[in-house]
């Protein structure tokens, strides 16, 4: 019986596995990847304390940190995959896959979730070829790189707008696309794009294809109102149109949003069990970046120790 079980290996989880190490806590951390979504970004400039650093070498870091710490405490799972969660008063239980041993079940007092979230991805002609080569997923990761140029940004919620606002700070233009003439983005958030004079916003239109040719030139687009198709000259192509959270694997176990987040206590990133704390990206938290993925986790573990101890 451990009295924590971790799940993940990005931000969140690596941050979670070095505290409850350092609080003593018998701990099993379950990875299947180490480093998590921003893995695959070429340059992260906002990881505090580390100017600029690319995602491979930022999970190498979180892997060496956390093994500095395996011991008698913290025992490491790797490549391992928790596949269902049981949960009851006294115990939690997780089962999981991993090479060789498909079918172990481990069991804990507590449980951190931080099996994080992916981007829901662009399914249009060229989208992947043209991915990390003018298009990206991360407008706070790459957007200082299309300083002075034109961009767009495909959806229209809140996450759109944001990024839009923030490409106005440094973009020669922002056109946004809106599938349909509702934009699901607050109000205020639509006005103050629009009073931008680079800004551009397009509704009822449907993207279609990105071109280009070592990198993004261009965006064709359908107009489904007219059906008429037009091709927009753009170098950057910024995707917003959602995150899954990685929480199929929780089932009905937990009060989830709906989206299918993990609901917690901003407070101590208590979920809706007394077992059952989350953290980062896999939680209904407003924002998501490295920092508050690792933050949240050291939020979640000062509790968890707490709790753990008052029992
Ligand atoms: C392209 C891109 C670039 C980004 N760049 C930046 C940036 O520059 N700066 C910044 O602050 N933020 C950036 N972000 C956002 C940032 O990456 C996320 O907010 C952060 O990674 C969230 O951390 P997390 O630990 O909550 O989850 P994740 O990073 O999603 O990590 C979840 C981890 O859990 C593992 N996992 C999932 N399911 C299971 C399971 N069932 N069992 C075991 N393990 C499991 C995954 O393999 C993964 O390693 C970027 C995001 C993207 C998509």
């Amino acid at each position: 019986m451990y009295d924590l079980i971790i799940v993940g290996g990005g931000p969140a989880a690596s941050a979670a596995a070095v505290y409850a190490a350092r609080k003593r806590l018998k701990t099993l951390l379950i990875v299947e990847e180490w480093g998590g979504q921003s893995n695959v970004s070429a340059d992260v400039q906002n990881w505090i304390g580390t100017p600029s650093i690319s995602g491979v070498d930022l999970a190498k870091n979180f892997r060496a940190h956390v093994e500095k710490y395996k011991d008698n405490f913290l025992e490491i799972l790797f490549p391992a995959r928790a596949t269902s969660l049981e949960l009851t008063n006294e115990v939690v239980e997780v089962k999981l896959a991993q090479r060789g041993n498909e079918k172990q079940i481990v069991q804990g007092r507590a449980v951190l979730i931080a099996s994080g979230a992916r981007r829901r991805t662009l399914d249009i002609s060229g989208a992947k070829e043209y991915d990390q080569k003018g298009l990206t997923y991360c407008a706070s990761c790459d957007g200082p790189l299309f300083a002075d140029k034109d961009v767009a940004v495909i959806g229209g919620g809140n996450a759109g707008f944001e990024t839009a606002l923030q490409l106005l700070a440094y973009c020669k233009s922002v056109t946004l696309f809106n599938r349909t003439e509702i934009f699901r983005a607050d109000e205020v958030t639509v006005a103050a794009a629009r009073a931008h004079p680079n800004m551009r916003i397009l509704t009822n239109a449907v993207p279609t294809a990105v071109v280009g040719e070592q990198f993004v030139t261009g965006l064709k687009w359908k107009d489904t109102k007219t059906g008429k198709e037009e091709l927009l000259p753009v170098e950057g192509i910024f995707v917003e149109i959602g995150l899954l959270p990685n929480t199929e694997w929780i089932g009905d176990k937990l009060e989830m949003s709906a989206l299918k987040q993990i609901k917690v206590d901003p407070k101590t990133q208590r979920a809706s069990h007394p077992r059952v704390w989350a953290a980062g990206d896999v939680t209904n938290g407003l924002y998501h970046q490295n920092n508050i993925a690792a933050g949240d986790a050291v939020k979640a573990l000062e509790d968890i120790y707490m709790t753990l101890h008052r029992a």
